[in-house]
């Protein structure tokens, strides 16, 4: 089981090329969130449609798990809170979208909304709760925002994840959590693209703009993940429980 996991990728148009050449040679295509650049220069109505015709053209050739993240709510709930319409809505083959869940190579992915307010955050907990029913599997989230406190949370100033998903971590203990949106945490001296929360894995591949995205591949046979980008290449052992080094060492 091969997993490419990307995040961030703020419609850059080379990088969705490039995934899509990229995609074919694994077993799961996740992306963490953020499709969409609310500060991008096409309209957020033309990047839905182009988007959606990518993750089409992704679902074709290996299954997908995408979240929304923060650049990616188009609509307004009847609670007010803000939302990912378009995705929710996507109803492509093989693309599965937050509040999903999809088995792949034994594993269970979660597949997880922001939260723009509380009657969504609210929604997120009861769906962990739901999937935390499904035993006997290894278990992996996919959640834009990384959960504050870990290093893959470090801005270069201080930890700016989310305080909920540590709570939750603490309490579900998943496998893995897969986020985005510190785009520099991986490249900061003080933040890393990995990390753990008590026994639980966390990872942020960060964001570079480059034509090519930078990039976390796992290998749940050999247990590894390897993080890609133009500042270094980098492999942890997943069942190893050793410190974690800074960028550069390794
Ligand atoms: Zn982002």
């Amino acid at each position: 089981m091969r997993i490419l996991f990307v995040s961030d990728i703020h419609y850059s148009l080379k990088q969705l090329d490039w995934l899509c050449g990229a995609a074919p040679g694994f077993d799961l295509l996740v992306i963490g969130g953020d499709l969409l650049d609310l500060a991008g220069h096409a309209d957020l109505d033309t990047q839905t449609v182009v988007v959606e015709k990518y993750l089409r053209r992704l679902g074709v050739m290996v299954p997908v798990a995408v979240c929304s993240g923060n650049h990616d709510l188009d609509a307004v709930s009847g609670e007010g809170e803000r939302t990912a319409e378009w995705l929710v809505h996507l109803d492509a083959n093989r693309v599965s979208v937050d509040l999903q869940s999809l088995v792949a190579g034994g594993c269970q992915f979660s597949i997880c909304s922001w939260w723009d307010g509380p009657h969504t955050r609210d929604e997120v907990a009861a769906f962990l709760a739901g999937e935390a029913e499904k035993k006997g599997r290894p278990w992996i989230w996919i959640y834009h925002a990384p959960p504050d406190g870990a290093k893959t949370s470090w801005n270069g100033k201080n930890y700016s994840g989310d305080t909920f998903l540590t709570g939750l971590i603490r309490q579900y203990a998943p496998d893995l959590v897969l986020s985005g949106h510190i785009h520099n945490s991986p490249f900061r001296v003080e933040g890393h693209w990995c990390d753990k929360v008590d026994n639980t894995w966390v990872f942020n591949p960060g964001r570079q703009m480059s034509s090519t995205p930078a990039t976390i591949v796992f290998d749940l046979n050999a247990m590894e993940a390897t993080w890609d980008s133009e500042m270094d290449t980098q492999t942890v052992t997943l069942s190893g429980g050793g410190p974690i080094q800074g960028p550069g060492s390794g």
